[in-house]
């Protein structure tokens, strides 16, 4: 299927199956905020729980906190944030339509790395498994030029972006014939600098009103509650801070569905290291955190480390974790060395010490960070796109059936069973209620009696419930139902009392967690 095609697929099914729907859609939407409905917000929710307890559960020495949305406006003059916190916009003047400068000459840069890769695809289809990649690439001439270009544009945007030299960016994006993909247009504004923080006043009276800010991250939130988890805690350097929370940009383009948000939520984690010891840090967090995502069992060639062309004014190391999502490779997720500059900043501008007295070095330091940020609607959305798949199921008459699944990890469904009673009579509908009773406190169970079993079989797999069971007459006489696993279509009669048992094994993380522990 066209990778295309299936980003619009994977929308409407959201849509129509209860996972995502626009904000205020009956208002006609809000541009780039969306809300979840009764799917998506379990699917959602068991995405934190995968998160947090990969955290603060298998660490000993990470513990989590909710700190609140506002904040004292100061936080975001010490951060940075404040003047500083923007992206540069383009105008097309003909299509009227607004872009990340930045991103146009990435989608180019995108564009020629996929040229490249199509020539090693290419390749190692004629040579089979004697071909070497690397050999290839270093010696392929069209390989070479194209890799040359790259490396141009990648200079001269990274210099211009160092020197916020905003008119070089605009003629590169002209040099490079960069048009608008909606009009094909190369008819451009300047770029100017966009602010993404959103301001709201605090305080009932104009007068003693404050301006403050919706939070743009929920790194500051740990920073500030630095000393106050490591005296009540007693945490020993190293040790880790763990969020999940939302957070609000003016984004400039919100054309990615759930990818690009106005409001989303962030699961962020902050490692308080020694100074010095931040690269042995950094590195340990970017291999477990690529294992993390690894773990969910989806084609490992989709994910890729993105190391940052240019880093932020705070890190002295950054790398991005990239899924291929149906609209090519980006960033799920953000690794930075952060240094000791946050927490330095806030020691600055709110008078306080905040240090750390290491026995062993016998010595007060601001420690280093090393962060990991994960965005957890990229991951839903990254989940769905790895789930969604058509199947084609040849049916004992000759006939062709067609079904949408979600293969969603058993762990992260949604529901993770549905319990159908064959028919609506001959109390088979009790006997369903009375054994959905025995599982309804440790799992999330649907109970459907309406339509044929074939029906409700599928409407189960479109949200993509692992495990349904049904309940005949046999049930009555035998205490035993048929499970029928989502994947296989399997089914296998079983032992009432084992259903529990099946759930708990085939649902829970510890499969998952093994993988990275
Ligand atoms: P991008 O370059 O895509 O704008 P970023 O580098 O600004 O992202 P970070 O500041 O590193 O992103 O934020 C950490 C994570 O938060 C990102 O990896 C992403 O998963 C998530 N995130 C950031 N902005 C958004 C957004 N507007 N909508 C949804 N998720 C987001």
């Amino acid at each position: 299927m066209a990778q295309e095609d299936l980003f619009k697929k994977i929308i409407a099914h959201s849509k129509e199956y209860g996972f995502v729907f626009q904000s205020s859609e009956i208002y006609d939407g809000l541009s780039a905020v969306y809300d979840y409905g009764q799917y998506g917000t379990e699917l959602k929710n068991n995405i934190k729980k995968y998160w947090w307890d990969s955290m603060v559960k298998l660490h000993e020495n990470i513990v989590g906190i909710d700190s609140a949305i506002f904040m004292h406006p100061t936080v975001w003059k010490a951060s940075g944030h404040v003047g500083a916190f923007s992206d540069p916009l383009i105008d097309n003047k003909d299509s009227k339509k607004r872009y990340r400068a930045d991103v146009l000459i990435e989608d180019y840069m995108a564009k020629i790395e996929a040229k490249i890769q199509k020539e090693v695809d290419k390749a190692a289809k004629k040579f089979g498994d004697s071909f070497d990649e690397e050999q290839f690439k270093s010696t392929n001439i069209r390989v070479l030029a194209n890799r040359e270009k790259l490396s141009e544009i990648k200079k001269r945007f990274v210099t211009a972006l160092e020197k916020d030299d905003l008119a070089e960016v605009k003629k590169q994006i002209e040099d490079l014939g960069i048009a608008c993909p909606i009009s094909g247009s190369k008819n451009w504004t300047d770029v100017r600098q966009f602010d993404l923080m959103f301001e709201t006043q605090l305080g009932s009276v104009s007068e003693d009103a404050s301006n403050i800010y919706l939070r743009p991250e929920t790194a500051q939130g740990i920073f500030v509650n630095y000393l106050n988890v490591q005296k009540t805690g007693r945490m020993k350097i190293p040790f880790g801070i763990a969020q999940i929370g939302k957070a609000f940009r003016n984004e400039i383009v919100a054309r990615q569905f759930i990818f690009r948000m106005r409001e989303f939520e962030q699961m962020e984690m902050q490692f308080f290291v020694r100074p010095g010891e931040e690269m042995k840090w950094f590195e340990a967090w970017k291999e477990t955190r690529m294992k993390w995502h690894k773990a969910l069992g989806f084609d490992e060639k989709k994910f890729r480390f993105h190391d940052h062309d240019k880093l932020a004014h705070y890190a002295n190391a950054a790398t991005d974790i990239e899924f291929e999502f149906p609209f090519g490779f980006k960033e799920l997720e953000g690794i930075h060395s952060r240094t000791d500059y946050d927490l330095s900043q806030h020691q600055e501008y709110s008078g306080k010490k905040i240090q750390y007295f290491d026995p062993e070095l016998n010595k007060n330091y601001v420690p280093y960070v090393v962060e990991t940020s994960v965005g957890l609607d990229r991951t839903f959305l990254m989940i769905l796109s790895n789930s969604y798949t058509e199947e084609k199921i040849e049916q004992e008459n000759g006939k062709v059936d067609e079904r949408v699944v979600l293969k969603i990890p058993a762990s992260l469904a949604p529901v993770k069973l549905a319990v159908l009673p064959l028919v609506r009579k001959d109390g088979l509908p009790e006997k369903a209620k009375e054994i959905l009773n025995t599982v309804k406190y440790d799992f999330n169970c649907i109970y459907e009696e309406k339509d044929s079993i074939g029906k409700r079989y599928r409407r189960q797999d479109a949200i993509g419930t692992p495990f349904c069971i049904t309940i005949d007459h046999e049930t009555i006489e035998s205490n035993t139902v048929t499970i029928r696993d989502r994947d296989t279509m399997q089914q296998e009669r079983i032992a009432v009392e084992k259903i529990h048992e099946i759930l708990t094994n085939k649902t829970s993380f510890k499969d998952v967690f093994s993988k990275i522990n």
